[in-house]
């Protein structure tokens, strides 16, 4: 397994870092989380989720932090086409995801303090952080939201 920070010879950049967002989708809504952590970001709204770890496939991750997150069994769907840069070395790429039946209601467990299920004519009604804005847009394009 390839480290996740090695550097390579030729260019002396580290890695990518994924970081994995949920498009979570239910009835025709999208879920929005706001973060109550750290104190830059708190009170932006975002899409859940985290890093993926090393040797973890994205959408594993993505159900581990929906899980340690919201308290939900989510079922990841569709990769959202694209990819956003965070902070080096992170990126930011997304997938849709649904509650699995039987599955808990999302609460904030962590990292949050309020959640929003937004209608498509809602989504802008939230103060989205600068870095989800595009993969927000990409999400509204979708032809199930
Ligand atoms: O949630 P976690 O702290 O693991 O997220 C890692 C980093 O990814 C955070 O710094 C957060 O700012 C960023 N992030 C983001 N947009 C998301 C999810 C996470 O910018 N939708």
């Amino acid at each position: 397994m390839v480290p996740r920070t090695s550097r390579t010879d030729e260019t002396d950049k580290p890695e990518r870092i994924v970081v994995v967002g949920a498009a979570v989708l239910d009835d025709g809504r999208l879920l929005a989380a706001r973060r109550s952590a750290p104190v830059e970001l708190a009170g932006r709204w975002e899409l859940p989720g985290g890093k993926v770890e090393p040797g973890e496939r994205p959408k594993d991750a993505l159900v581990r932090e929906l899980r340690e997150e919201l308290g939900v069994d989510a079922e990841p769907g569709e990769r959202v086409p694209g990819e956003w840069p965070l902070k080096a070395p992170y990126v930011l790429q997304v997938w849709t995801a649904r509650l699995r039946p039987g599955s808990r209601a999302p609460e904030p467990l962590q990292d949050h303090d309020a959640l929003r299920w937004l209608a498509p004519a809602e989504v802008w009604d939230v103060a989205w952080l600068d870095q989800d804005v595009a993969a927000v847009r990409k999400v509204e394009t979708l032809p199930f939201f």
